[in-house]
């Protein structure tokens, strides 16, 4: 029988990837806390409609990416793709919408996608993200820019770029979107098939195919910016001034395009210099004003952002800036009849100090034990032998240093302490 394994396109996390990830979420959590977020969760599958809906029927997500199948009772139910959908139904299914506006949720989770699998795409994959719900004032724009961007600081992450678009909305977009038709239109023949397709249902997905066909018809394309109706136009320069005095460096990038209706105004991406093509995008997000309606609830703007925490992850590896898993700082060796039971006392004494203990119970010998508490970075090691229980005492290793002292059981943890202080300063 061959081994068991991970499925194509998925992964286990551990060592390194796991703790570098877990500091990006502990980061994004505590900058969204800090401005009044508060945490959601949301089912990892839904009925079919809420995502098909929100990813827009017809287009590649839905009919190629999603993964959906029939539970028993023959309901269609989909792994969420993305969180947004999800947190918008939640917003109005536990009544959000009846309290105080704007909501701020956070989430973080796997998201699903069935797409084939390259370097740095995952079919599960792990987004954090915000979603602030009910409000339709540019300042909200910007608080939500403003986290996704303290998030990225605090982790030390640089060359991070942050790219600002307005799409407009349903006033400005139809015209500025006949505008766009006719610059393709005479290309027609020389597109790729995709864009064949977009140039009806979602012309301004022409403005981002990266396709050698379709990349040099953009040269003179009309920009959205220039095309926004006044209050379009009012709302991205209050966001653009909010984040000058927030003292964001930002791009124009009038590129920056959501294919989909229900998107409105804002567009925003984080790209890192480190991650090359397509794949650079830490992570993204924008106003989605028209959602609401779309999924059959009353309009209700909302901004927000979701980031790729494996490409951030990934950056951070690239840049230097691993977390280590935690080692063991402390590790017990009991190695006398009865002495277990003492070092799992004394661990516990330990670990009330905050020093990371773990107890050998292995019935090797001390010297192998000895070295695995070394490969396992042990900065000390306290020995419960026989004479030093006899004694009502430990031997107390300094791993670093090399010596080795006999502490009364009662001053253990003052010992440890005092060595572990020696080796971080
Ligand atoms: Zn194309
Ligand atoms: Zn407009």
């Amino acid at each position: 029988m061959p081994q068991i394994r991970t499925v194509a396109g998925t992964r286990d996390l551990f060592a390194a990837d796991y703790a570098t990830g877990s500091r990006v979420l502990v980061e994004a959590a505590q900058q969204a806390r800090l401005r009044g977020y508060s945490g959601i969760v949301t089912p990892i599958f839904e009925y079919t409609e809420v995502f098909s809906r929100a990813v827009g029927e017809g287009t590649d997500v839905v009919d190629k990416e999603m993964y959906t199948f029939e539970d028993r009772g023959g309901r269609s139910l989909t792994l969420r793709p993305e969180a947004t959908a999800s947190v918008l139904r939640a917003y109005f299914e536990g009544g959000m919408n009846q309290g105080p506006q704007p909501v701020r949720l956070y989430y973080r989770g796997p998201m699903f996608r069935a797409e084939r699998p390259q370097a740095g795409r995952y079919r599960q994959f792990f987004q954090h993200g915000v979603e602030a719900i009910g409000e339709s004032a540019p300042g909200l724009d910007a608080e939500v820019i403003e986290l996704a961007w303290s998030g990225l600081q605090s982790l030390g992450l640089e060359g991070v770029r942050l790219q600002v678009n307005s799409i407009g909305d349903a006033a400005c977009r139809p015209a500025y979107r006949s505008l766009l038709q006719d610059h393709y239109r005479p290309h027609l023949g020389e597109m790729c098939e995709d864009c064949r397709r977009r140039f009806d249902i979602n012309p301004l997905r022409l403005l981002d195919c990266k396709k050698p066909t379709c990349a040099p018809l953009q040269a003179g394309a009309p920009n959205p910016v220039d095309h926004l109706c006044e209050d379009c136009a009012s709302h991205h320069r209050s966001l653009k001034e909010a984040l000058v005095a927030l003292d964001i460096p930002f791009t124009e990038n009038p590129r920056l395009v959501r294919g989909l209706d229900y998107y409105t105004r804002t567009a925003f991406e984080f790209w890192h210099d480190d991650l090359k093509g397509s794949q650079n995008a830490l992570g993204g997000g924008g106003r989605y004003d028209g959602l609401a309606q779309v999924l059959g609830f009353e309009a209700t703007p909302g901004v927000g952002f979701s980031m790729g925490v494996d490409r951030i992850v990934l950056a951070l590896q690239r840049s230097g800036l691993s977390a280590a898993p935690p080692g063991a700082a402390v590790a017990i060796l009991p190695a006398a009849e009865g002495a277990a039971v003492q070092a799992m006392r004394l661990a516990s004494d330990l670990r009330l100090s905050g020093h990371v203990t773990v107890v050998d119970h292995g019935s090797r010998s001390l010297k192998s034990r000895m070295r695995q508490a070394q490969k396992m970075g042990a900065a000390v090691v306290v020995i419960l032998g026989e004479t030093e229980l006899s004694a009502g005492a430990a031997a107390v290793r300094d791993m670093a240093g090399g010596g080795q002292e006999e502490v009364q059981l009662g001053a253990v943890a003052q010992s440890v302490s005092a060595i572990l202080e020696r080796g971080a300063a």
